[in-house]
């Protein structure tokens, strides 16, 4: 594209992209895709931020370091174009997508067969058929209008559904009308995963796009680990003549010579490379966004599966060990308020249930983490093996090495986790709807050529690659005057499949 200028500095590349987490290579792949020289640059020595991985104690078995589980990726629009599978990722579904162990040995299950899931449910069976069934007709105006740019008007179909079902679950503490512990127990699980104050509206808008995709897409695990969807974004980058810059930490924005820059970083990142030189206003803004509660995270290595005493968690993909909903909403609720106190929220997977290759001759990971206050600084480890034993007893005798990530380790590990807040950032009403900034743009920064991509712009966190891809959009729109190319893989694109 010849040579440009940004701020008065020569540029020979069209793009650089800052940070490459599921949103940078996002972006990196929509930009190269568009014909634009692009170079991405990680201050960490392997690219991927939360997708990475590590044989962290034994060489055969590998760790997912940050994220595990990937309902988003197996429904986004940007990974539905991009195609994962007809690139080799292989997403494998568990039978039953997350479970959620009750008080006397009892177990709540969301299976991913919806009719099994109701029957387990008994009397609430119904009620949580009505709660899903519609969402899952509609399943991909409900998936895009939630991981939109949240700046339009709303699909009227997703609207309509998910309106009545947001109030009734996101305002009352026990919303849903169900007669059994199971079922909002289930829900509860759900919602805890935007890390906030429960109920919430921003809790029900992300039950209701979780839990209805447990019963289609799945809550999957990619065969050999997260690490390989990073792997399929980067051979994409690199196919189409993208550059990877790793071990090279950005620490001012005049490093790049790049007429475009897109930040795969939390604000406080954008503050750090160029806050002398944003407006007051903007800046201002920036530093009042506010952070949510951390993840202490716990890796272990174990000789066996884990002995859950509730029939039935054994073969979930995920496991959520909270209590019942009233629980897990005063939990959270004093968590994100910053008190320590209670039996935090922990979220369990056992990748070898789902992908047995995972697991060699004795020895598998489990991957752990709990919500805890903001920053903590605490060592998790004993706490989550305790949350664990509590549940599926013997658990212990079965570890052979574990190390635990405390929330403040893990803003060392990615300064995109401001102090421990995996989100990038909370996830309150203002913003979810307005991250990071009320700005009609959200990705455009006032800075000319300069883009937010990463989960801190909308629609927010998890692997999902939509804030990279939507901002690499604006970037492509407005300082290029390019269109939107086609993601899908050669061999798609060939047979028009
Ligand atoms: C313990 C844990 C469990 C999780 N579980 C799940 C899960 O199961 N499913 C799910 O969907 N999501 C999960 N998540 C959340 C998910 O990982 C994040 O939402 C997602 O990775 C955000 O992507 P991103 O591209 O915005 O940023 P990140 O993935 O955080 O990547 C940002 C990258 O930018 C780099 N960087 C930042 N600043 C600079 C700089 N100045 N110079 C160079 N490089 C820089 C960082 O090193 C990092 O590699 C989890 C996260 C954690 C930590």
């Amino acid at each position: 594209m010849g040579e440009h200028r940004r701020e008065g500095i020569m540029t020979d590349t069209d793009v650089a992209v800052v940070g490459t987490g599921p949103n940078g290579l996002a972006a990196g792949v929509t930009l190269a895709r568009a014909g634009l020289r692009v170079e991405l640059y990680e201050a960490a020595d392997t690219i991927g931020g939360g997708l990475r991985g590590a044989a962290l104690f034994d060489t055969d078995i590998e760790h997912d370091v940050c994220a595990a589980v990937h309902p988003m990726a197996a429904a986004s629009r940007f990974f539905r174009e991009f195609d994962l599978a007809a690139r080799g990722v292989e997403l494998l579904r568990p039978e039953i997508s997350y479970g959620h162990p009750l008080a006397g040995g009892r177990a709540a299950l969301a299976w991913r067969d919806l009719s099994t899931t109701c029957a387990a449910l008994g009397p609430d069976g119904d009620r949580w058929r009505r709660l899903m069934e519609p969402l899952l007709e509609h399943g991909e105006a409900v998936v895009d209008q939630l991981l939109s740019g949240q700046r339009g008007l709303p699909d009227p179909r997703a609207a309509l559904l998910l309106a009545p079902r947001a109030l009734a679950h996101g305002l009352r503490a026990r919303g849903g009308g169900f007669a059994g512990e199971e079922a909002p127990a289930l829900l509860a699980g759900v919602a805890a995963h935007v890390m906030g104050p429960l109920p919430s509206l921003p809790g029900a808008a992300v039950t209701m796009l979780l839990g209805h995709l447990a019963h289609s897409s799945g809550w999957p695990l990619p065969r050999g680990g997260s690490r390989r969807i990073a792997e399929a974004l980067a051979d994409d980058i690199t196919a189409h003549g993208g550059v990877f810059h790793t071990g090279r930490q950005v620490t001012d924005l005049r490093e790049l010579s790049a007429r475009t820059v897109l930040l795969d970083t939390a604000p406080a990142g954008l503050l750090e490379l160029a806050g002398d030189r944003l407006p007051r206003g903007y800046a201002r803004r920036l530093e009042r966004y506010r952070y949510g509660p951390a993840a202490g995270k716990a890796d272990f290595l174990v000789s066996g599966p884990i002995p859950w005493k509730a029939p039935g968690l054994g073969r979930a993909g995920t496991v959520h060990l909270g209590g019942t909903a009233a629980e897990i909403f005063r939990q959270e609720t004093a968590n994100a308020r910053g008190e320590a106190a209670g039996e935090p929220f922990v979220l369990v997977v056992d990748p070898a249930v789902t992908d047995p290759g995972r697991a060699r001759a004795g020895r598998r990971p489990v991957w752990a983490y709990a919500h805890l206050p903001p920053g903590d600084r605490r060592d998790p480890v004993a706490l989550i093996r305790s949350r664990i034993e509590h549940y599926a007893p013997g658990f212990t005798d079965t570890v052979l090495a574990e190390r635990g990530l405390s929330g403040a380790a893990y803003q060392e590990y990615n300064p995109n986790y401001v102090g421990g807040d995996i989100g990038t950032g909370a996830i309150t009403l203002r913003q979810s709807l307005l991250r990071p900034v009320a700005r009609w743009d959200p990705y455009r920064t006032p800075l000319p050529g300069v883009y937010l991509c990463s989960a801190a712009t909308p629609p927010g966190p998890s692997v999902h690659g939509m804030c990279g891809y939507l901002a690499a959009r604006s970037a492509l729109r407005r300082e290029f005057g390019l269109a939107t190319p086609a993601l899908a893989p050669p061999s798609r694109a060939v047979t028009g499949r």
